[in-house]
């Protein structure tokens, strides 16, 4: 992670400052930009590896960014994590589907602003996801997409591993059938919110017999969450 580029877009300066001091101090390479034009300016001159984005900006505001960002032939690529005033927007943000890698909402702690800004970083290292991960025994690596549990293989059909790695990349949120849909079949693409439950219950009884079944965690009139914690 070291000499990664993040650039960090926000127009409160004291905000500014105290997240160029965190992530300097996480060894990343900082530069910050108080607007969308400065924010371009910055790019032009070195691209970033993530970009922090403010959704509350003077003038063009950070939601109409990210979209001329991830439309950009060359910056469509550049992992955003949007910055939101409340955990409610972080709602209303998220719906319109502008394609962001995460969010986070203020007032954030920085412990939690680096794990998420790693994560983020390590999914989009070239060969696109985190080798391997594991929890409590349950396995699951991306170059070979092989998962085992206590060192048994564990057969899953294609969905239901990118529902595993998806979950496995994000654990202890809970995300709407929507999210889901967004985030594992991908933006545009027509499926029924229901087809989340059919390939949850399957991936939910391939873990079964190795006791795993309750990490895939129904919330009621919210959607699914991968926890440890029962
Ligand atoms: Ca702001």
């Amino acid at each position: 992670m070291q000499n990664k580029k993040i650039l960090v877009v926000e127009d409160e300066a004291s905000i500014r400052d105290m997240l160029r001091f965190a992530l300097e101090r996480a060894e990343f390479q900082v530069s910050v930009a108080q607007d969308v034009p400065s924010g371009r300016l910055r790019i032009a001159e070195a691209r970033p590896d993530l970009i922090l984005l403010d959704w509350m900006l003077p003038g063009v505001s950070g939601v109409e960014y990210a979209r001329e960002l991830k439309s950009g032939a060359t910056t469509k690529d550049i992992p955003i994590i949007m910055v939101t005033a409340r955990a409610e927007e972080e709602d209303t943000v998220r719906g319109l589907n502008i394609g962001c890698d995460d969010y986070i909402a203020k007032p954030f702690s920085f412990p939690e602003l680096i794990a998420r800004a790693q994560a983020v970083l390590r999914r989009s290292l070239p060969g696109g996801e985190e080798e391997r991960m594991a929890v409590a025994g349950l396995q699951i690596d991306a170059a070979s997409q092989r998962v085992t549990a206590q060192g048994e293989p564990v057969r899953l059909g294609p969905t239901e591993y990118r529902l595993l790695h998806f979950f496995m990349s994000h654990p202890e949120r809970v995300y709407t059938r929507e999210q889901v849909l967004d985030r594992v079949w991908g933006q545009n693409v027509y499926v029924e919110e229901r087809t989340v439950d059919v390939h949850i219950r399957r991936l939910r009884k391939a873990l079964q017999p190795y006791g795993y079944d309750n990490m895939i965690q129904t919330v009621r009139g919210t959607g699914y969450r991968f926890s440890e914690k029962i």
